[in-house]
């Protein structure tokens, strides 16, 4: 283990934990060590991690309810404060039903192994989240991969796994590192042509695409040919769990079957009511979107007209491309020394020679600070050589 870590962190690879802690009353800032940072590198998108309304009903619940719920949501742990939460999910994303679990990773692995198995397949797009990937893995499904977004690749490998049992098809919805989106309409069309599931992860366009926070497949209306909606609670609802949208089937089928509903606690109620009021509030302000999609657009903008790489996304997640890891990592620094926290994102997290900045906004950042930052950024990027003068 010695050696390999030496040899990871001669790569400049090796990551380690740091502490950061929040600003109470500043919810776009965090604090490292004694130096209060920008905080370009959350995916509270909406703000919303400390909402007063939120912490309260958590803070009633915790004393109604107690710290955990004591077993599997099978077994005793599933409390009152599920029950509302599932019918307002379902209603919110107009289907049959919707079951609630602890997290993205697990909602992931769990739906995956639960659909698929040997003698079936899972058509994955290459950039698809890690969670995707691992719950194929443990699927025993065939997994094709198809180059990112190349729906041309993907009917190929249609083509060839045409004999499967079963076929799903599965995709971020917009990609976390790249801050792209996915080709849904395509891909609801090849979805009915080739007689498969499709199932999306809405981790990062849930709450910020949509009237109401819906996601990207209600903005483009196709939420009718996504068999498995999934998206989590952790990112623009500001605190913690995941979801599964779909038939009443689907959901009962994941009841009976997804490994991480059955042998793990359910969450504690605590979280499970602070979910709800997040819903509300997600569908209610919809200024936050309107807020989040303007600084995006103007921090993106800011630094594709200074020179950078930026990608092809129009999200709140902007990809600054570096190339290499180690500039990466003095990028990084370079920036928390003139107040702003910022990833650097090194493989595997991303392809080899992609190193980059990962910046994430919100609407609890202003227009102002977005564009003092993206100055920080400019010179920064000109001092380090990234771009020419
Ligand atoms: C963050 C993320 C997950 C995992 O969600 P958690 O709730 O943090 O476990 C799953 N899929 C994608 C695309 C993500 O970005």
């Amino acid at each position: 283990m010695d050696k390999e870590l030496e040899l990871l962190a001669g790569a400049s690879l090796e990551r380690s934990l740091r502490v950061s802690s929040p600003v109470f009353g500043s919810p776009g800032y965090t604090v490292r060590g004694d130096q209060m940072l920008l905080n370009l590198s959350s995916n509270d998108y909406l703000g919303l991690a400390q909402h007063p309304a939120i912490i309260d009903i958590m803070h009633r619940t915790l004393q109604s309810e107690g710290a955990g719920s004591g077993a599997s949501r099978l077994v005793t742990g599933n409390r009152q404060p599920y029950a509302p939460l599932e019918a307002a999910l379902a209603a919110w994303q107009n289907c049959e039903a919707s079951l609630v679990v602890a997290n993205g990773y697990m909602a992931n692995i769990g739906a995956i192994s639960a659909l698929v198995s040997r003698g079936d397949v899972v058509f994955s797009d290459q950039l698809n989240h890690a969670s995707i990937v691992d719950g194929i893995v443990l699927s025993r499904a065939d997994h094709a991969r198809y180059r990112h977004n190349d729906m041309e690749h993907l009917r190929s490998l249609l083509n060839k796994h045409r004999d499967k049992r079963r076929k799903l098809i599965v995709t971020d919805a917009v990609f976390s590192m790249d801050g792209d989106q996915a080709p849904l309409r395509e891909l609801a069309l090849l979805k009915r042509e080739y007689g498969a599931m499709l199932m999306v992860d809405e981790a990062h366009s849930g709450g910020v695409y949509g009237k109401r926070g819906e996601g990207l497949c209600h903005e483009l209306g196709i939420q009718d040919d996504v068999d498995i909606h999934m998206g989590t609670f952790s990112k623009s609802f500001g605190i913690y769990g995941a979801y599964i949208c779909g038939s009443r089937t689907l959901i009962r089928w994941l009841v009976n079957k997804a490994r991480p509903l059955i042998y793990s606690t359910a969450l504690p109620s605590s979280i499970v009511a602070g979910i709800s009021k997040a819903l509300a509030l997600v569908q209610a302000d919809h200024w936050r979107r309107e807020k989040l999609d303007a600084g995006s657009r103007l921090f993106r903008d800011s630094l594709r007209s200074a020179g950078f790489i930026t990608g092809d996304g129009g999200s709140p997640i902007v990809p600054l491309i570096v190339g290499d890891n180690e500039l990466a990592l003095r990028f990084s620094s370079a920036l928390e020394e003139v107040g702003i926290a910022s990833v650097a994102i090194r493989p595997p997290t991303v392809p080899a020679g992609t190193a980059r900045i990962r910046f994430s906004l919100s609407a609890a950042h202003s227009e102002k600070e977005l564009t003092e930052a993206a100055a920080h950024i400019r010179i920064i990027g000109h001092q380090l050589g990234v771009v020419s003068s």
